[in-house]
């Protein structure tokens, strides 16, 4: 297996799924690898930022990066580029950071933020690679999305509220009830995506609903910012 991946790499040089170019074989991109460093947020930021969120289900937020430059550019790709590639690194990074923050939060499960339908199952894949790593189940079938919604940041902040109210919905109540939850997601803007997943999984009874996400918005002014230029 090993020299097969050796002759794979020879004949298609690996590049940094981030930027395109060519990294030594076994090696990541110095360059993002640098630039994802200066990214890398610290508890108390983390926590600064989420004061000025609607995170009242939500019993912690943690996330691993800014939601900036390189964090930006490689949430991005895996969303629209499709790298499939970046599940891996993306959710490396997420159970790590979960690990240390909610170890002994004896957790009982791993949730996404669930898509409706036809709509696209990244968060799906991101939250299946943390579970796996965090030796979790990956509760899917638990939580659902009902109805079609608008895109979040298209919306005020009042209408970003009724657009989510009662979107999602747990099949079976017997299947979250008692249970300390994580919710991943790749992106924590406004939280209330977030918040509302954690109200509906509470009412079904869940004891605790945790979230981890791999970048979060620094601050009240970014939020705003989001609306303009992404499409998360
Ligand atoms: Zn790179």
């Amino acid at each position: 297996m090993k020299l097969l991946e050796f002759l794979l790499d020879l004949l298609f040089p690996p590049r940094c799924p981030v930027c395109g170019q060519i990294v030594p074989i076994g090696k990541k991109c110095a360059d993002c690898v640098g630039a994802l460093e200066l990214l890398e947020l610290n508890l108390e930021e983390i926590y600064k930022a989420n004061a000025e969120r609607n995170l009242e289900y939500v019993d912690s937020a943690v996330s691993v990066y800014r939601y900036d430059s390189a964090a930006k550019e490689l949430v991005h790709r895996y969303k629209f580029d499709d790298r499939r590639i970046l599940v891996n690194e993306m959710a490396d990074r997420m159970a790590s950071l979960a690990r240390e923050v909610y170890e002994g939060a004896e957790l009982d499960g791993v949730l996404c933020v669930p898509a409706f339908e036809e709509e696209n199952d990244h968060g799906k894949r991101l939250a299946e690679a943390v579970a796996a790593r965090m030796g979790l189940p990956f509760l899917a079938q638990s939580f659902v999305k009902t109805r079609r919604t608008e895109k979040q940041h298209e919306l005020g902040a009042a209408e970003r509220a009724t657009n989510l109210s009662g979107a999602f919905s747990v099949p079976d109540p017997a299947m979250v009830a008692g249970k300390r939850l994580l919710i991943c997601d790749d992106v924590i803007t406004s939280g209330s995506t977030l918040n509302e997943c954690a109200k509906t999984l509470k009412e079904a009874g869940a004891a605790y609903v945790f979230a981890v996400s791999f970048a979060a918005t620094g601050r009240a002014q970014d939020l705003e910012e989001e609306k303009v230029r992404d499409n998360i």
